[in-house]
């Protein structure tokens, strides 16, 4: 208890399965790299490599070949947990990426419910050795959509304390959402410090510059 044990935990922010599936989900709109965006989930192919490469948090969907009409589910539903993902880090600006077309709240709740609704689900209790006890909700029912198990988990993660650490991150080019992993995080990456440092730092030294023009 005390001082010393509020800091510890306070450094070791850990990141639930839930809250890390449905922030990747969100982070598949992309900073390019070239002051663009880029979209892993372009394509069934990408879709099913992204599913391939979350295999340990979605085995309900390892083998998945992905077509259009579970691309369009998935892209749907994304689209739902960034304009969710908006709302939870107000009043801070949501990410750059798709700032001027967010999905209005009600409709992003509407929708991200219904997907979650597409399987009846069972509460299974879960308790491994030396570790807290966690509920996890399973398909009452077996095989589901994926759109289903990543609903579930962006309910999980949004209705939880995680989602108070959620932040846009607004370095210059950067789109990213991120989990802050100590309270005063402001960038989601070391580089997007130093490249918010140097933008501050030109602009500090720009104004004198620009005065004596203005006369
Ligand atoms: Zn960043």
């Amino acid at each position: 208890m005390g001082f010393q044990s509020s800091i510890i935990s306070a450094m070791e922010y850990s990141i639930s399965g839930d809250a890390r599936l449905t922030l990747d989900l969100a982070l598949t709109l992309r900073h390019d790299g070239q002051g663009g965006v880029t979209d892993d989930l372009a394509t069934p192919t990408g879709l099913t490599t992204w599913v391939e490469a979350h295999a340990d948090t979605l085995p309900a969907a390892t083998g998945l070949t992905a077509d259009a009409t579970t691309l369009a589910a998935v892209t749907d539903l994304r689209a739902a947990v960034r304009a969710l993902f908006a709302q939870a880090v107000r009043p801070g600006e949501p990410s750059p990426a798709d700032a001027a077309r967010l999905l209005p709240v009600p409709e992003a709740l509407e929708r991200l419910n219904a997907t979650a609704a597409l399987t009846p689900t069972v509460p299974v209790l879960l308790w491994a050795p030396a570790a807290d006890p966690v509920v996890r909700h399973e398909s009452a029912t077996g095989g589901e959509p994926l759109t289903a198990v990543l609903a579930r988990a962006a309910i999980a993660f949004l209705a939880s304390p995680d989602r108070q650490r959620l932040r846009a991150c607004h370095a210059p080019r950067c789109v990213r959402y991120f989990l802050k992993e100590h309270p005063r995080q402001e960038w989601c990456k070391p580089s997007c410090g130093n490249r918010a440092r140097v933008a501050r730092h030109h602009e500090r030294h720009k104004q004198p510059t620009l005065q004596p023009s203005a006369r």
